[in-house]
């Protein structure tokens, strides 16, 4: 990790709850996968009795092509189906460090998570779940997709991590690129 980024992990407050320490995991990952030049998002997946499961981060662009499911949450669920098919998914909670799209919050509910904690809010992206299919509907109402509560510095870290310390446009201009088959890597 860069040194500007781990010296925003080591000026942070001290952990004062379980939910700030995941916050810090989440953060930790979002950071990496900005100096990875994709989406500074990471996620956590963690067990009833506070155990960290694994974690990841957004890698939409880390094999040399366009990976468009390749978001934080998607791979938690991509491995958690893989490698850990007998827990028991109401007892699990995902923290990720923004906002679930559209996408991410479709595979939550099919995925049978019902626990979700986000730090930033993501007002252009994040699905506020309105306006969903009946059977949608359904597994939506059963599912809890929140904010966390949490330390304020972590919420402002993972909002920097997808604003401030990438360049938006840039991403941008891959994705186009990616889109129109000319993705330089
Ligand atoms: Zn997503």
């Amino acid at each position: 990790m860069n040194e500007h980024h781990a010296a925003l992990l080591q000026h942070a407050p001290h952990s004062q709850s379980s939910a700030d320490t995941w916050a810090r995991l989440c953060c930790e990952q979002a950071l990496l996968a900005v100096e990875q030049g994709c989406y500074g998002v990471g996620a956590v997946l963690i067990t009833e009795s506070q155990e960290l499961l694994f974690s990841t981060r957004n890698q939409v662009f880390v094999d040399g092509h366009y990976n468009s499911a390749a978001h934080a949450e998607m791979l938690l669920l991509d491995q958690l189906e893989a490698e850990y098919p007998e827990q028991n998914r109401s007892k699990l909670t995902l923290y990720v460090s923004l906002q679930p799209c559209m996408m991410c919050y479709g595979r939550i509910l099919i995925a049978g998570i019902i626990n979700v904690r986000y730090l930033a809010k993501d007002k252009p992206g994040g699905f506020n779940g309105k306006h969903l299919p009946a059977a949608w509907a359904e597994l939506a109402a059963r599912t809890s997709i929140r904010q966390a509560t949490v330390e304020p510095y972590w919420i402002n870290l993972a909002e920097q991590a997808i604003s401030r310390l990438q360049d938006r446009q840039v991403m941008r201009q891959r994705v186009i690129q990616a889109w129109r088959g000319s993705l330089q890597t």
